[in-house]
């Protein structure tokens, strides 16, 4: 076996060796086999750097599912093997890793605002359904970290910098310190060399004095430990560049004054020892006021637990100590990730029973926490996502609840945009407005200065109350006139539904008796406000039907109306002037005097401010020749001449239904909402209680009448709707 395959696997059984590892090694052959004939930048293999990914979560003792997706992470990406396959080869749960590592790889880091960089950390959790994903995001970038010298310097800067603002911060969220000091460093290395030289420089001029400074304190602590019987290891600390720069850079302190230079961590079994541990270092050595710290008693947002102090070491020198137990240091190296350690000899929980695990644990230590960061609401909210993030074509990051569209992205960059919105694309593709947004989507809105602005059914897809907020707005100001059209167009549907003669509009009395309780001045208010779909006015709608149908029940016309003389009631006269509006068969009607169009001339219409559609010929030089502005345009309704018939045909259809109350109203309601005229309507009731109800209408077309057919059969009840030929 190869060796590269043999050491990985060597780590692999040293944490669990119960573990099956042949996805691991099928992992590595097929990976291997797919990245054959690629090459690093530096020259090297490229199956190189998955193998030394999948090493640095081996050594973090993360599961075979995390490692085969380490080895596999870069194919899907580089060669032509696609997320199927993977799926088919290795399952589901090595497919969604590699997949969710593929998606982060995508996520282009453009912007330096700081809100932007918090958005670009949040969506990254946001994004990974699975916190592994991110433990390998972040192990991936570390190897690239690692051989970044290979790399031309302003690829060296970016990576650099990207790491500083979005990985590390990461790393630091889920407790992998690690893995974010080591990223720290290394971006410092390439974003401010002269400045990490300096560093390396002055603490390798007190390199003896720190050894022995070290050693002697190491050697202090072993000796005293062993007299009191504890267990320990004790260690000298690692040296952060990362943290040592920012203080003398950024705090302005000189080398000496940085205690992290001289620091020792004693690692022992349990809690208990811990404290008698610390108990110990403070009778020794003098502490220095204000430096203790009991994260065990306290631990830090994201699971860290130690005890620190400082203290006056053996050659008056001031030392920083670190006390845990190795559980406490595992998860301080590791974080999230070590709750993916195999526990030898037990049975695995499930990845989710992890992730839960981990959250629950933050929890309840946030319970305890009287200064928690945000960092707990940001990692709560963002791994149970209530929210979405986007991309403007631009690259910045727009953050949305979940389940948003493209309506309310649109209105969360600007009102104009979305006033103006004709479509969205998104990651390049067209879709429609009710599109629900996903993570990490690229939205662009399409705008258009002719665009009416924006509708009721808006209102209906908008997720966000800013979006709705503004078409309300809208509709309110801009739309007046057309609303006003709209509503009372509404109005009378509505009235013909519940089987009120549209007559009743006239009754002042009805009307004036409750417009004002509604807060309606005038009765083109209220229809206005029911255009763009006010609830007062729906309010004001149901009142005044309620007040009809006690009239119309007080003049005993309920109970002896026919559907015939309803119909005689309700269908609104032809028009004095001869002109129909296409879809409004109640507006009022002016034939503009200034081209007098007679029938047979080809017509338009002009929704005037208040005066009602003015008729024009479709020629006329007012009309062909003046300049609209598109709100204007925007005026321009189809009209034709009462008579003139377009290719319209009557079609007999005859429905049974068991009799019920309101069938028929409900029968009227489907067609009149088609907008489809009803010629003639009989109902008998036939033997079993049977309706049967024969109903012509004039459609324009085949599709016109199999829609009302199709619409017919849904009605409650209905059990057919057939055709008959006249
Ligand atoms: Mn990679």
């Amino acid at each position: 076996m190869e060796k590269a395959l043999e050491n990985l696997l060597q780590k692999l059984k040293k944490h669990n060796p119960s573990a099956d590892l042949d996805p691991v090694i099928k992992a590595f052959e097929f990976s291997k086999a797919k990245h054959e004939g690629q090459f690093r930048v530096s020259g090297e293999p490229f199956f190189s750097h998955p193998v030394a990914v999948a090493n640095i979560l081996a050594d973090m003792a993360l599961d075979v599912s995390s490692i085969a997706a380490a080895l596999l992470h870069d194919v899907v990406e580089d060669t032509d093997v696609t997320e199927a396959e993977i799926a088919a080869e290795f399952g589901e749960t090595v497919e969604l890793l590699v997949s969710g590592v593929t998606k982060l790889g995508k996520i282009p880091y453009t912007s330096n605002e700081d809100q932007q960089i918090e958005n670009l950390r949040k969506m990254f959790l946001a994004m990974a359904n699975d916190v592994r994903v991110i433990v390998i995001k972040l192990a991936d970038r570390l190897h690239n970290l690692r051989t970044l010298k290979s790399m031309p310097e302003p690829k060296q800067r970016e990576k650099a910098r990207e790491t500083l603002e979005v990985f590390a911060p990461l790393a630091h969220r889920l407790g992998m310190s690690k893995i974010k000091m080591e990223l720290e460093d290394l971006s410092l290395k390439y974003i401010d060399p002269i400045g990490y030289y300096e560093i390396v420089d002055k603490i390798s001029q007190k390199q003896g004095e720190r050894e022995k400074n070290i050693a002697d304190m190491i050697s202090l602590l072993n000796s005293r430990l062993e007299t009191l019987g504890i267990e320990a290891h004790v260690e000298g600390r690692a040296k952060h560049f990362y943290s040592i720069y920012r203080k003398m850079f950024i705090q302005n302190k000189t080398i000496d004054e940085i205690y992290d230079l001289f620091a020792v961590r004693v690692i022992v079994n349990t809690d208990a020892d811990c404290y008698a541990v610390l108990g110990m270092v403070h009778e020794l050595f003098k502490p220095i006021p204000g430096r203790f710290k009991d994260y065990i008693a306290m631990p830090k947002p994201n699971m860290y637990q130690s005890l620190h102090s400082s203290v006056i070491g053996p050659n008056g020198v001031p030392f920083e100590i670190q006390i845990r137990t190795w559980a406490m240091h595992n998860t301080a190296e590791n974080g999230i990730a070590a709750h993916w350690k195999y526990k030898e000899g037990k049975v695995g929980k499930s990845d989710l029973d992890s992730k839960l695990e981990w959250i629950k644990q933050l929890l309840e230590i946030q319970k305890d926490l009287t200064n928690a960061e945000d960092f707990m609401q940001t990692l709560k909210i963002d791994m149970f996502s209530d929210e979405v993030f986007v991309f403007t074509p631009k690259g910045d990051v727009v953050s949305l609840p979940a389940g948003a569209t493209p309506i309310d992205f649109a209105y969360a960059i600007h009102s104009a945009i979305g006033n103006k919105m004709q479509g969205a694309k998104v990651n390049g593709k067209i879709v429609t407005l009710d599109y629900k947004l996903k993570n990490g989507d690229i939205v662009e809105i399409n705008t258009s200065n002719a665009v009416h602005g924006p509708n009721l059914d808006w209102l209906k897809i908008a997720k966000t109350s800013q979006a709705r907020n503004k078409i309300n707005q809208w509709l309110k100001k801009e739309n007046r006139s057309e609303n006003i059209l709209k509503g009372k167009e509404q109005f009378e549907r509505e009235l013909k539904k519940a089987l009120i003669p549209v007559s009743y509009m006239n009754d002042t009395d009805l009307f004036g008796k409750i417009l004002s309780k509604y807060g309606f001045a005038q009765t083109e208010d209220m229809f206005a406000t029911l255009g763009y779909g006010g609830s007062n006015a729906t309010k004001f709608l149901t009142k005044f039907k309620e007040l009809c149908k006690q009239d119309m029940a007080s003049k005993n016309e309920i109970s002896d109306i026919s559907p015939e003389q309803f119909l005689l009631k309700t269908t609104s006269k032809a028009n004095q002037s001869g002109v129909v509006v296409d879809g409004i068969d109640n507006c009022l009607i002016r034939i503009s005097h200034c081209c007098s169009p007679v029938p047979g001339d080809k017509i338009i219409g002009y929704v005037t401010r208040g005066r009602g559609v003015a008729v024009h010929r479709a020629d006329c030089i007012n009309i062909t020749n003046a300049h609209f502005s598109p709100e204007e345009q925007m005026r321009f309704i189809n009209v034709h001449w009462a008579n003139e018939v377009e290719s319209s045909f009557q079609a007999m259809l005859c429905i049974t239904a068991p009799d019920r109350n309101s069938l028929l109203a409900d029968i009227i309601s489907v067609i009149s909402d088609l907008k489809i005229p009803i010629k003639s309507l009989n109902a008998r009731t036939a033997k079993n209680n049977l309706a049967i109800v024969e109903l012509s209408i004039e459609v324009k077309n085949i599709e016109n009448l199999e829609t009302a057919i199709n619409k017919l059969k849904n009605i409650k009840g209905v059990l057919a709707v057939a055709r008959r030929r006249q």
